[in-house]
């Protein structure tokens, strides 16, 4: 190495660690370069500091794999140059300048001599991987003059020539940014080349001879120069330090934005920087370059899977210039080769414990590794990759279950689209995932269209700028809803995720126009009854319909499917019964009819933890009912509706009580606000009046009197039973007698009732409400001469209830945290209005996750963990749980394990990925 690359090295460092200005803001390691190779300073366990590339690489050299010797310069090297205004610290290049020299002399090469001339990648690396996401150089060290010392070293001047080429094109690209300025633009480099492929009538690149491959070298050169005013640097370290530059840079593009959004990697981590020196798979016939997996990605199965490409680099597999080979194949071609990959294959499974995800280059039939990781997978793959790995005793259950991510389950349930038609499908836009799954049918704009298509025999999918409490029975009759508007704990998420119904929402590039009956994405205008497919599971949507089918786990728990006839039962049924003998949480279940409860017990569910009432009172004529109460003008004429629904509601609960077979249920009085039950339009209240037998004028002056600006904040929840206690006195009358009938009798169960008050925020509202209730299971226990074991508890969803939890204690036998209210009370944010700004939020990373997704642990888990504690002050048994959306979350499983919870409550479907996340949380907190 001269003395005036070291020179340019230095003056490439620009470095502020010394001035006052520039010092870092957290202090960290002065170690920023580890290497890897015949010496190597990190291990498998180092992935925060050199990310995952990085600390599997020298877990590779360490275990005697055949990985080409590098360094990686580590994360916090990251944290430092966004901190910094994109400057180093300043010791980096001297210890960059050593582990080149280690390389150097362990290859017996230089970086920028001519005679052996050392050539090396740079690549990117996060603690989680991020595929794809950020940049790579390959190539790195050739200029004009090393070109022809490789050229001679190789023998081989068309190889050298070919590889000065890719790396040009790659820096040019990366680093100095010389790129298609449009989206109608080619990109410049491809464009030059594939001009001259045309002037010379060859059809690929390795066609092109030696002296073609130099002059495109220098159309390339020209290119840069001409757009950027620069020339193609000839120095090497300025090209390294160039290319470390535009890594780390990478680590903000709008690509790996978005992916850290999508898989909630914090923008803190940082990305290590790894340069290894490269081998070439594009030395000859008996080179190549591949990407394999240890086992099936797609679905799992021991099977060696992937692909590869003879005398080519790496970029050209992921590229698709030219279509690789299976891997099968390589036993033919190269099978000295292809035993070795066999071997590499079984080891790193072995010693990673998982399936591999990795790259190889074979050189002159010599085999190198260049990067392995655990394979990213498909939720069916997930469990059956783990449940086999246990089989094999690659690893422990406890190992296996914390291998398999929660969400994974539910691509065992939900219905599927068939992979070969949704491959063919047009896309027409994208939404929130917020009820996973596949649904395909009619297009139908209004509750009553679905309801009447269905009946018809059409499949629909309900289409809605957002949907309210109106739109239920068409949302029942739905093979999925999507809604224009709203969050992932809208109503129409919420909703259609506790009937396990497929559901897009907020999709803000979708337009409906209800008056003319369209749909427009983008450029395409769809009509009512033109078919739509959603894919709840990725948020996309496509025109057209796609096959879709119920799942095998489903069936079988339905009874419509033998277990010892489905595989994926199987699979299901090792890892939920795994996962509940370690888990410490209770699972219960958000269901609001008996057939939610069943199918929540067949998912596993403990007992229900939210009863909605309120969801009770749409069907037939109770919704009649149910506004004749709103509507009435006294409470005389209220306690005449009110007796009219008790019925109703009574069979309801002994329903709820039946199908829960002795396990607790929480039933919630009364919550949303009362005009919500109302109709909207003249006709339907026109209608109503004849029924009710009142002037039209008297319902909407009625309808007036109840309207209110902010509802949510309004006369809701318990305030409804504070000011109307008749209501509270025929719910709990009704839930008092469903549970003394059916705890007599042949086939008496035994109840174990919970009454919840919704919206407490003082001790003294929940006080009014407990009254009315002792009194009436009093009155109901003395007339049939029963014992009813009851709780009454309160929800803790407004801030108030959670800073005076002690106080409110001591009226309560439990409380459950409403997640959804308290997010929203907290934060100050409306469950239904956070589309206009999301977006905006999203891209600036200023919220890691949805908060209505995803508990909000630094802030409402604050609360949360507030209440825990004052409550336990007052009433160390008091029961805890959870029935807010957050509940079927894993990350927020995990914090409500950590915070001491008793159980957690989630809609049916979410019912198995709780079962699982609860038993992580525990495992991964012991
Ligand atoms: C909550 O607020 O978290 C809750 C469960 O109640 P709802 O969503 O019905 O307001
Ligand atoms: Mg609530």
């Amino acid at each position: 190495m001269s003395k005036t690359t070291k020179a340019v090295a230095k003056k490439q460092v620009k470095t502020k660690a010394s001035t006052k200005k520039g010092t870092a803001k957290k202090s960290i390691s002065t170690n920023y370069v580890y290497a890897f190779g015949k010496k190597t300073d990190g291990n498998a366990t180092m992935r925060d500091l050199l990310g995952g590339k990085g600390a599997n690489l020298a877990e590779m050299a360490s275990i005697g794999l055949p990985v080409p010797p590098g360094f990686t310069i580590s994360t916090e090297v990251c944290g430092y140059y966004y901190d910094n205004g994109k400057t180093y610290p300043a010791s980096l290049s001297k210890s960059v300048l050593k582990a080149i020299k280690q390389i150097e002399s362990q290859l017996g090469k230089s970086f920028g001599g001519r005679s052996n001339p050392l050539l090396v990648s740079v690549r990117s690396g996060a603690r989680d991987s991020m595929p794809g996401m950020m940049d790579t150089i390959l190539n790195l060290g050739l200029n004009d003059v090393t070109v022809e010392g490789l050229a001679e070293i190789s023998g081989n001047p068309r190889f050298a020539w070919d590889c000065y080429r890719r790396f040009i094109q790659m820096y040019g690209d990366v680093v100095m940014g010389v790129q298609a300025r449009s989206e109608e633009e080619e990109d410049p480099f491809h464009e030059i080349l594939e001009k001259m492929k045309r002037k010379l009538k060859v059809e690929t690149d390795s066609d092109l001879s030696t002296e073609n491959l130099k002059a495109l070298v220098d159309q390339y050169k020209a290119l840069i120069r001409k757009r950027t005013r620069s020339a193609f640097p000839q120095d090497v370290f300025e090209q390294l330090w160039g290319a470390t530059s535009a890594v780390f840079s990478s680590w903000r593009n709008e690509r790996a934005i978005l992916y850290r959004q999508q898989y909630a990697i914090p923008a803190e981590w940082g990305t290590a920087v790894n340069i290894q020196a490269m081998v070439f798979g594009n030395a000859g016939d008996d080179s190549a370059t591949g990407v394999a997996f240890t086992r099936d990605p797609a679905n799992g199965e021991k099977v060696f899977y992937g692909e590869y490409l003879i005398n080519a680099q790496g970029e050209d597999v992921v590229a698709g210039v030219r279509t690789p080979n299976a891997i099968a194949k390589l036993a033919d071609e190269l099978p000295q080769s292809y035993r070795d990959l066999e071997k590499v294959r079984n080891k790193l499974e072995k010693h990673f414990k998982d399936m591999q995800d990795f790259e190889f280059t074979i050189e002159g039939g010599r085999l190198f590794i260049l990067q392995t990781r655990n394979g990213k997978r498909t939720g069916l793959a997930a469990v059956r990759i783990a449940v086999e790995m246990q089989r094999e005793r690659l690893m422990s259950q406890e190992t296996a279950l914390l291998k398999i991510p929660a969400e994974s389950i539910d691509s065992l349930l939900v219905p599927v689209f068939d992979p070969k038609a949704l491959k063919a499908a047009p896309i027409i836009g994208k939404g929130l995932p917020a009820g996973p799954g596949a649904a395909t049918g009619r297009i139908a704009f209004t509750a009553a269209t679905a309801e009447a298509e269905t009946r018809k025999g059409n499949k629909v999918v309900l289409c809605r700028n957002e949907t309210s409490p109106d739109d239920l029975k068409g949302m029942l009759h739905s093979q999925g809803i999507l809604t224009s508007r709203g969050g992932v704990s809208s109503h129409a998420a919420l909703v259609a995720r506790q009937l396990g119904k497929v559901c897009i929402c907020g999709a803000s590039e979708v337009v409906i126009n209800y008056e003319k009956k369209t749909l427009t994405a983008g450029k395409v205008v769809l009509k009512e009854g033109d078919y739509i497919s959603i894919d709840g599971s990725t948020g996309l949507i496509y025109k057209g319909m796609i096959e879709s089918a119920d799942s095998e786990v489903k069936r079988v728990l339905e009874g419509g499917l033998k277990a010892n006839k489905s595989y994926t039962y199987e699979l299901f049924q090792t890892v939920m019964s795994w996962a509940d003998k370690h888990r410490t949480l209770n699972v219960r279940t958000n269901a609001d009819t008996p057939a939610m409860a069943k199918q929540a017990v067949a998912f596993g569910a403990e007992g229900i933890g939210l009863c909605r009432t309120e969801h009770m009172f749409f069907d037939g004529e109770r919704i009649d009912i149910m506004r004749q109460m709103i509507l009435a003008a006294d409470e005389v004429q209220r306690r005449s509706a009110l007796k009219k629904l008790l019925p109703f509601q009574k069979k309801d609960f002994i329903g709820l009580f039946k199908a829960m077979e002795g396990r607790p249920v929480t039933i919630r009085l009364l919550d949303p606000p009362l005009h919500e039950f109302l109709p909207h339009d003249d006709v339907v209240r026109r209608q109503l009046a004849e029924k009710l037998g009142v002037p039209f004028d008297f319902v909407i002056d009625r309808i007036k009197a109840l309207h209110e600006e902010n509802p949510m904040l309004g006369c809701r929840g318990c305030r409804l039973g504070i000011i109307y206690p008749e209501i509270t006195e025929m719910q709990a009358r009704a839930l008092f007698e469903a549970a003394a009938q059916v705890s007599k009798g042949k086939k008496a169960i035994k109840i174990k009732a919970e009454i919840m008050i919704p919206l407490v925020g003082f001790r003294a509202e929940l006080a009014d409400q407990l009254a009315i209730v002792h009194r009436v299971a009093a009155e109901v226990m003395k007339k049939h001469k029963v014992k009813i074991d009851y709780l009454v508890g309160t929800m803790i969803e407004v801030p108030r209830a959670a800073i005076t939890a002690d106080e409110i204690a001591h009226e309560a036998d439990f409380f459950s945290f409403g997640t959804n209210d308290l997010t929203q009370t907290t934060l100050g944010l409306s469950r239904d209005d956070m589309g206009l700004f999301y977006d905006q939020y999203q891209s600036k990373e200023i919220y890691n996750q949805n908060p209505f997704a995803s508990l909000d642990q630094t802030g409402v888990g604050k609360l949360v963990e507030l209440a825990v504690e004052r409550g336990r002050q007052t009433k160390p048994n008091i029961k805890l749980g959870i029935c807010g959306e957050h509940a079927g979350d894993p990350m927020s499983i995990d914090f409500c394990h950590r915070t001491g919870l008793n159980y957690v409550s989630c809609s049916p479907p979410r019912v198995p990925i709780a079962r699982l996340a609860a038993a992580q949380a525990r495992l991964r907190n012991k």
